[in-house]
């Protein structure tokens, strides 16, 4: 049996750092990563036959664990089919309607393969439908790597993006403005200053990929308005947050749209006050696709019809709406029933509380941050709500906290700027694991030298 090691030493030959996406290489936590076999549940299992406690979920997509029966079965009788067709199926039409059935001012739904195309198309039809090129971001959100939205921070108003990778040319990061997030005056100084040149507004449901930092109140609300007041759109980019913060993803939780699927639990953390304000498009991925690779834009029907076929704004994929992605994504979104988000609610209130018990009583201060079901710790006095304050944070003392939940059984995030996920699959023996490893991983955190 190879060992992790010998299997990213080889990796590391054949694929540029060994892995197909940065944060699996461990780079923030150091050492080696886990090369995966195979999961079951709440379970992952590495090539050394180890199995640990699942706290990444594929980084969300897998809401009902790894292999879940009823996902299996659609996904091999989908695949017995034809893995790919080309030409339309029914699947993506029950699919989109899934998706709007949850989301209702989702009205019209494209379906595509990755959360990164979801969010590059939405960007090209708010430019379509207002003829404007500009585009704010807020510092710290992520939504995936295309070009013009790896532009990060740079604080104050209306910072010409600079580019956060090499390679996205001055002229792209140009168009893109970031501001911090949580910033209602930065927000409204920009559209004072360069309204009429913004075509739209993206941001997360609530932030998670600079660790989980939710809207501060009247936050979104405000976008809402200053968009509408400038003749801009607002997208919400909810492919980490959909259909896992409630059956209605951040938007659902947010507006109390979600009310009756288990966010409003007795018990529940991370519920926010309710606000009433509508996105023009939505983005989704992760959940959505079950662990398959499918993610969608959805939106005003107006706007949407702006794509082609029908209106002026390109966009199109050999393997958009994938018979076998939309099979598992649809099995996946009709296994999420109330019971999964009352349980996953609970699941996570319960580990976070602890940890956040611990961490209390060794007298180190963090902060549990927490959006719906999702949640992540900052080691900081106070409470967390942009990304310099995420930047500012004793991100040293995760190391051997993660290190010491690795060894102890415990699969988590390989950065502190990530959200932890749980699923329907994370029952008492897997939530006792999890438990039991917290209070020495506590100590290593509490023991962490700069
Ligand atoms: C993961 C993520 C993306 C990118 O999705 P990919 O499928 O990795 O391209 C975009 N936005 C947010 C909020 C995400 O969490």
């Amino acid at each position: 049996m190879a060992s992790n090691k010998e299997l990213f030493e080889q990796a590391q030959g054949v694929i540029p750092g060994g892995v197909d996406s940065p944060v699996r290489a461990f780079g923030s936590v150091g050492g080696t990563p886990a090369f995966m076999e195979r999961g079951e549940g709440a379970w992952i299992y590495d090539a050394e036959g180890t199995g640990r406690v699942d706290m990444v979920c594929s980084w969300g997509p897998l809401i009902l664990g790894h292999c879940e029966p009823r996902v299996l079965d659609a996904v091999s009788a989908a695949a017995a089919r034809g893995l790919s067709f080309g030409a339309p199926t029914e699947t993506e039409t029950l699919l989109a309607e899934e998706i709007r059935r949850r989301v209702p001012a989702a009205e019209k739904i494209r379906l595509v393969s990755t959360g990164t195309e979801a969010t590059m198309t939405a960007i090209r039809l708010v430019r379509g439908a207002t003829g404007r090129s500009l585009l704010i971001k807020f510092a710290g959100c992520y939504h995936g790597h295309s070009d013009g939205l790896l532009a990060e921070a740079g604080s104050g108003v209306a910072t010409g993006g600079l580019p956060a990778s090499a390679g996205v040319p001055a002229e792209i990061s140009g168009q893109t403005i970031v501001l911090p997030y949580n910033d209602e005056q930065a927000l409204r100084e920009c559209f004072a200053e360069r309204g009429e040149q913004i075509a739209g507004v993206i941001v997360e449901g609530a932030a998670a990929n600079m660790g989980v930092v939710p809207p501060v109140p009247g936050f979104y609300t405000a976008i809402r308005e200053l968009c509408d007041s400038h003749g801009a759109l607002m997208i919400m980019d909810e492919v980490l947050t959909g259909f896992r913060c409630s059956a209605s993803g951040w938007w659902g939780l947010h507006t109390g749209l979600a009310d009756t699927v288990g966010s409003t639990d007795e018990g529940a953390l991370g519920v926010p006050e309710r606000e009433v304000y509508t996105p023009d498009l939505f983005c989704f991925g992760k959940v959505v696709g079950g662990g398959m690779p499918l993610a969608g834009l959805g939106g005003r029907a107006e706007i949407m019809d702006l794509l082609a076929p029908l209106g002026p704004v390109y966009q199109a994929g050999t393997l958009s709406g994938n018979p076998v992605s939309t099979a598992a994504g649809l099995a996946t979104l009709r296994g999420a029933d109330e019971n999964v988000y009352r349980h996953i609610s609970r699941v996570s209130a319960e580990i976070s509380t602890a940890f956040e018990d611990e961490f209390a009583r060794v007298g180190l201060p963090v902060q549990v941050q927490r959006a719906g079901s999702l949640f992540s710790f900052f080691f900081s006095e106070n409470p967390v709500i942009n990304y310099e304050q995420a930047k500012a944070c004793e991100t040293f003392r995760y190391t051997p906290m993660f290190w010491s939940l690795f060894e102890a059984g415990v699969y988590t995030p390989p950065s502190v700027f990530e959200a932890w996920f749980v699923s329907s699959a994370h029952d008492e023996r897997a939530v006792n694991r999890v438990l039991e490893a917290i209070p020495a991983a506590v100590r290593a955190a509490a023991d962490a030298r700069a």
